[in-house]
């Protein structure tokens, strides 16, 4: 976390998506793994770290993002995962609380001085974007507000958090898929980090909330163009792989039993076991959990037990 966190600060400016994932993908950085490893080996003094980088992340002058890998909202899940793990007292609900609502004022903020507060009313930017996807974009700071646990009070989940979550359904392409930012109109990735299979986590999580069945539709939209477009060249990882997308098919077959999901999540299992033969590029980091081997792994120790799937750093 330490390296999560003095990165994130002092290299924000300068950082390019390949450099997030040159410490995001190192395990010795990556900030499950070491929470997990705290949590295991009951290292009460780096829970107190974690808990002591409140100051800065919820400090006005933070020039912090607010997306899931660098910014409040992956700090946000740290203290979710540490407060389900371990419980209330090595995390209390009340910086939980507040961490959560750093996030959705920083959303009305930037939405306000973009004059797209009736639109859009909670809108977040990474690098200058407004990025779509779970890794940088709305769709994955909306999923970590909606958590339950984060307890967002019930108006400002429907008053604030309901638009903006329609305002990115409205984005949607013809195909079905999601763009990579507001910016881009080109329908091409269809990714974890960026497009429909990001963007299904949101919408499922949306259908829990507030159970309205155009969520959960627009999810199994999602399921089909990952479907179809899904299986990638890119890698079998968990970020922009097969793997990653494989989890759609399986947060969707948690969410309605449906055997068709699971059956498709075996099938990009089986392309992941066919490792190497696809003529897939090798990622900078082939043994990561974002981008290559470890995640893949993950998915597929995960296939043994669908009910149980999670999709790591993300799913809680
Ligand atoms: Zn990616």
């Amino acid at each position: 976390m330490d390296g999560w966190m003095i990165d994130g600060f002092t290299e924000l400016h300068a950082i390019t998506h390949k450099d997030a994932f040159q410490w995001m993908t190192d395990s010795n950085q990556h900030i499950p793994v070491r929470i997990q490893s705290w949590v295991s080996c009951g290292q009460r003094s780096q829970g107190r770290q974690l808990l002591q980088l409140q100051h800065s992340v919820l400090s006005p002058d933070a020039e912090l993002p607010d997306e899931l890998l660098y910014g409040r909202a992956g700090y946000l899940y740290a203290l979710l995962y540490v407060h389900k793990e371990i419980g209330g007292h090595a995390v209390d609900q009340t910086t939980i609380t507040k961490v959560a609502t750093a996030i959705v004022e920083s959303g009305k903020n930037l939405s306000a001085e973009q004059k797209k507060a009736e639109r859009c009313p909670l809108l977040y930017e990474w690098h200058k974007k407004q990025y779509l996807g779970a890794a940088h974009g709305l769709a994955g700071i909306y999923y970590m507000l909606l958590q339950p646990a984060a307890q967002l009070p019930a108006d400002v989940l429907s008053e604030l958090l309901r638009p903006s979550i329609d305002y990115v359904r409205h984005k949607r392409f013809r195909s079905g898929n999601f763009p990579s930012s507001l910016s881009n109109e080109s329908d091409r990735l269809v990714h974890w980090c960026h497009g429909a299979p990001g963007v299904l986590h949101m919408l499922v999580m949306a259908y829990k909330v507030f159970k309205e069945d155009k969520y959960l539709k627009e999810a199994a939209d999602c399921g089909e163009v990952i479907w179809q477009r899904g299986l990638l060249r890119k890698g079998y990882g968990i970020c922009h792989g097969t793997a990653g997308n494989a989890y759609a098919f399986l947060s969707l077959y948690k969410l309605t039993q449906d055997k068709k999901h699971l059956y498709r999540a075996c099938k990009f299992a089986e392309w992941c076991l066919d490792y190497g033969t696809h003529g897939c590029r090798i990622p900078d980091r082939p043994y990561s959990l974002f981008e290559g081997m470890a995640g893949a792994i993950h998915f597929l120790s995960d296939m043994e037990k669908p009910e149980a799937s999670c999709f790591p750093a993300f799913e809680l």
